[in-house]
């Protein structure tokens, strides 16, 4: 697959939904890809991105500001509070904020800093053990609180159990995001962007599609 396959089912796909292609933004996931992959993904001009490790971001995105300007770079992984003051130097959005003491320490670093990334709460709705992400039934309440701290939030994000149909996921976020006036939907890979789509995604963060299969990670 290439960027260019990949931005042409994007756009069926919000054809097929009734929604303009401008609708959805392709956010090229980079993480543990070697460093050739995403330049020539830059030299073909696509400037969205997403990492998941703060670390692995500072490694690499300082370098290629350098050459690329314009550069829209995505948080999609866990954030640990004591490395939030690095995210907001890093990225333009962080789609992880899933619980009210990172919630807490965004809204200082933006009181401090006099600006904040674009943000998207994500939500656990599988309701797994092991994932990030905060409980479909204490979502509304997290919301409310975030706007109580003035936070920007602009939508909501889910990774769907591996092993679940993920339209039922998206159905599931597209219906909270609405029920608290939210309009950004972070939801869709590489599998299932087009039903993300089709349920209302507004970012799908595609990685193995357009890069090819990680090594690791
Ligand atoms: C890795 C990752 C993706 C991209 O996964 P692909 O299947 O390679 O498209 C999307 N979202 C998150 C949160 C990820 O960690």
């Amino acid at each position: 697959m290439s960027l260019d396959d990949i931005k042409m089912r994007i756009a069926k796909a919000c054809k097929a939904a009734d929604r303009p292609e401008d609708a959805v933004s392709l956010i090229a996931v980079s993480k543990v890809q070697p460093n050739a992959r995403v330049d020539s993904v830059l030299q073909e001009g696509h400037r969205t991105f997403g990492e998941n490790r703060v670390q692995e971001a500072a490694g690499k995105w300082p370098e290629f500001r350098e050459t690329f300007q314009d550069i829209d770079l995505h948080l999609i992984g866990p954030l640990q509070t004591n490395k939030a003051r690095q995210a907001f130097e890093l990225f333009q959005s962080i789609h992880s904020v899933d619980r009210p003491k990172l919630a807490k320490t965004i809204a200082r670093l933006a009181q401090e800093e006099g600006h904040c990334p674009h943000l998207f709460i994500q939500v656990n709705t599988g309701a797994e053990e092991q994932k990030a992400g905060i409980a479909p039934a204490e979502t509304d309440a997290f919301v409310t609180e975030c706007r109580s701290m003035d936070l920007p939030i602009e939508g909501l994000m889910c990774i769907p159990p591996v092993d679940e149909e993920p339209s039922l996921h998206f159905a599931l976020l597209a219906k909270i995001a609405e029920r608290n006036g939210l309009t950004g939907l972070s939801m869709g890979m590489s599998s299932d962007f087009e039903s993300a789509i089709a349920l209302g995604a507004t970012h799908v963060r595609v990685g193995s599609a357009i890069f090819g299969a990680r090594a690791y990670g």
